[in-house]
């Protein structure tokens, strides 16, 4: 029997560099191994948690974010890629779960308590009108993992708590209702948690600090030209840390070929920050040119970009109607003969 992985993706935004080097590399190692069937959830739902009041922007960013997926190299035949929306089962799962977790739990989540003072404009400078749908969306995320029997979840370090959260979910319906749900396990990268250009701890779309694999040449430059570099470097020739400079940072990631050389040489004084930050998008240009033609093509044939959703949907459909089953059986809710 294979296992299943399963991870997901917020259409709240395109695809930056943080998920492609902190989380999409692992996606694109499993599709292609033979032990794994792998579900890829567009999380429409959840991106309405703390966009309930933008259905357009969750919308438009689902055609969005899957062209995304398909121009990194994200196969279609071997990946189901669906709308979390289109599988009622999850919602089902989401309110059966509500009564395994409590408030309090909810509440002392790291990464819910993070996100929550995140979003000082929708839910407060306290998070004093922070939402029931908010604060209850690790119970949803549960629902994700389970629905599928996800076992393998390749994340970012950001959604540890949120697995374990579900894993607790797990354990206390099993010991209730008997044996029936899998505990998953994540999967981080090499590099868990991908710093923004800013400097900012996360790159994140939600926080104003992405530089998108879809964005074109002239906003990579510019975005690039802002990056932080080390504040004690004043004139051209000042010999710097790397290690505390955002374009350095940003050289390892993508693998710049010069790299001793570009360490070297900003110990020494010998490299201007201005190009190095050229060399930098020279660099980010080459590796984005073959997910840039990818692109072109599947925004110029928008049937086949909604052809493999309905496809990925009905295949992922399939599976979580089959886990319901087990669960509304579990439950004593399996009144009638096809329940
Ligand atoms: P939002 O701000 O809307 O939450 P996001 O940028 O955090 O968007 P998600 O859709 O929440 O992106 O995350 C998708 C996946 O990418 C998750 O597995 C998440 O852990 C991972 N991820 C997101 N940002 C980073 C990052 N900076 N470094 C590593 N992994 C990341
Ligand atoms: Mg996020």
């Amino acid at each position: 029997m294979k296992k299943t992985v399963l991870t997901g993706i917020r259409p709240t935004g395109n695809l930056h560099f943080g998920h492609y080097f902190g989380a999409c590399q692992n996606w694109l190692k499993l599709q292609e191994d033979p032990n794994y069937e792998f579900y890829l959830e567009i999380a429409d739902i959840q991106a309405l948690t703390d966009n309930f009041d933008n259905p357009d922007k969750v919308r438009y960013n689902v055609r969005e974010i899957t062209i995304d997926m398909l121009s990194i190299g994200i196969d279609p035949k071997k990946v189901h890629l669906f709308i979390q929306s289109k599988i009622p089962e999850i919602a089902e799962l989401t309110v059966i779960y509500s009564n395994l977790v409590t408030m309090a739990r909810l509440y002392r989540n790291p990464t819910v308590k993070t996100e929550i003072m995140q979003k000082k404009a929708l839910f407060g400078h306290e998070g004093e009108s922070v939402t029931y749908g908010f604060v209850g969306y690790p119970v949803s995320q549960a629902a994700d993992i389970t629905a599928f029997d996800g076992q393998l979840i390749p994340v970012g370090e950001d959604q540890l708590p949120l697995i374990e959260q579900c894993r607790e979910i797990v354990r206390k319906f099993n010991a209730i209702y008997g044996e029936t749900l899998k505990e998953p396990e994540p999967l981080l990268s090499k590099n868990p948690r991908i710093k923004g250009l800013d400097g900012g701890e996360k790159m994140g779309k939600s926080l104003g600090n992405g530089i998108y694999l879809a964005d074109d040449d002239e906003t990579i430059y510019k975005k690039v030209m802002s990056a932080v570099t080390d504040p004690e470097k004043i004139h051209k020739n000042d010999p710097a840390n790397p290690d505390v400079c955002m374009v350095y940072y940003y050289h390892k990631l993508i693998g710049s070929h010069n790299l001793e050389n570009i360490c070297k040489e900003c110990k020494h004084g010998q490299r201007g920050c201005v190009n190095c930050k050229k060399e930098l998008v020279t660099n980010m240009l080459e590796f984005l040119k073959p997910i840039h033609e990818k692109r072109a093509y599947y925004e110029a044939n928008p049937d086949v970009v909604d052809e493999l959703l309905i496809k990925g949907t009905r295949e992922a459909r399939e599976k979580a109607m089959k886990v319901m089953k087990q669960v509304r059986h579990a439950i004593k809710i399996d009144y009638f003969e096809n329940d």
